[in-house]
C-alpha cells in the first residue's frame, strides 16, 4: 500500500480508490497523556472499527450526516474526503476526567445541563479549551459552522444516550470531530469508540472505555469487546 497521507496516533489515512474519498485504517496503538503513554493493544483496531461502524450506521439512519461510505474490511473504511475542522467537540452528560479536575466536581456527579466544550486540536499546545469567540477570533470556523456543529453534536448525544441505554451503558462524555466537504457541508468524521467516549456499565458503574488504559485498570480489550457485543445485541 502507498504511504499514508496522514498518520495519527490511532489511525492512518490513505487516498481512496475513487476521487473525493479517503481510506481510514484503524491501528492497534493506544496513547494517553498526549502521547506520553503508548502501547499496542491486540485487536483494538478491529474492535474500534466495528464499534464505530455500527454507531455511524445508526447515526446515519437517524439523520446525522457522516463521512462513512462503506466498510472495506475489519480495520479499514472508505470515507468521504472532508477538511477536518481543527476542533475537538466534547459533550459531557456527567462530570469526569478533565472537567472533574478543573472544576472540582467529583467524577460521576450528574450535571444540571449538558456541557458542549471545544478545544483546539493541537497536541503541541496541549489541546487548549476554546470558547466560540476564540474560535471566531482564530478563524477556525464561522459562526454558522459553530452553530451547525453544536446542533449536530447535541443530536448525536441524544441518539447515543438512547442507544447505549438499551445496551446497559451510561454515556458519560465523548469527543467528536467534524469536517467540511468540498460543497461546504459539515459532516461527522473521525470515530466514535471506547477510545473517544467514557462508557460506564449502568449496573456497576465499571469503566468500559479508554480510562482502563489511561488509569491502568487492566483488561482493556475485554471491555471494548463487551461494548461491541452489547451494541450488536441492540442494533
Ligand atoms: N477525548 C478524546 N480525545 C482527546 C481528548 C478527550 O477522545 O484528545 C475524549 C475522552 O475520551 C473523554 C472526553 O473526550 O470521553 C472528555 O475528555 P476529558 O476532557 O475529560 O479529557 P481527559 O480526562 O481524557 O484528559
Amino acid at each position: 500500500m502507498s504511504a499514508p497521507l496522514y498518520e495519527g496516533k490511532s489511525k492512518q489515512v490513505f487516498a481512496g480508490d475513487e476521487p473525493g474519498t479517503y481510506l481510514i485504517h484503524f491501528k492497534d496503538d493506544a496513547t494517553a497523556g498526549n502521547g506520553e503513554k503508548h502501547a499496542l493493544l491486540d485487536n483494538k483496531g478491529v474492535l474500534n472499527a466495528a464499534i464505530s461502524n455500527l454507531i455511524y450506521d445508526y447515526l446515519a439512519k437517524n439523520g446525522v450526516p457522516t463521512h462513512l461510505i462503506k466498510v472495506i474490511n475489519e480495520t479499514d473504511v472508505l470515507v468521504k474526503a472532508a477538511k477536518i475542522l481543527p476542533l475537538e467537540v466534547i459533550i459531557r452528560n456527567v462530570a469526569a476526567g478533565s472537567f472533574s479536575k478543573k472544576y472540582g466536581v467529583p467524577e460521576g456527579n450528574e450535571l444540571k445541563s449538558r456541557v458542549v466544550e471545544f478545544s483546539l486540536k493541537d497536541d503541541g499546545l496541549g489541546d487548549p479549551m476554546l470558547s466560540p469567540s476564540h474560535i471566531l477570533a482564530l478563524g477556525l470556523a464561522t459562526e454558522e459552522e459553530i452553530f451547525d456543529v453544536t446542533v449536530q453534536a447535541l443530536k448525536v448525544d441524544e441518539l447515543l444516550i438512547a442507544l447505549f441505554d438499551k445496551a446497559g451503558i451510561r454515556l458519560i462524555d465523548f469527543k467528536l470531530e467534524f469536517g467540511k466537504t468540498d460543497d461546504g457541508k459539515i459532516i461527522l468524521c473521525d470515530e466514535i469508540s471506547p477510545d473517544s467516549c467514557r462508557l460506564w456499565d449502568a449496573g456497576t458503574n465499571e469503566k468500559m472505555d479508554k480510562d482502563r488504559f489511561r488509569r491502568d485498570l487492566g483488561n482493556v480489550m475485554d471491555y471494548y469487546a463487551e461494548v461491541l457485543d452489547r451494541l450488536k445485541k441492540v442494533l
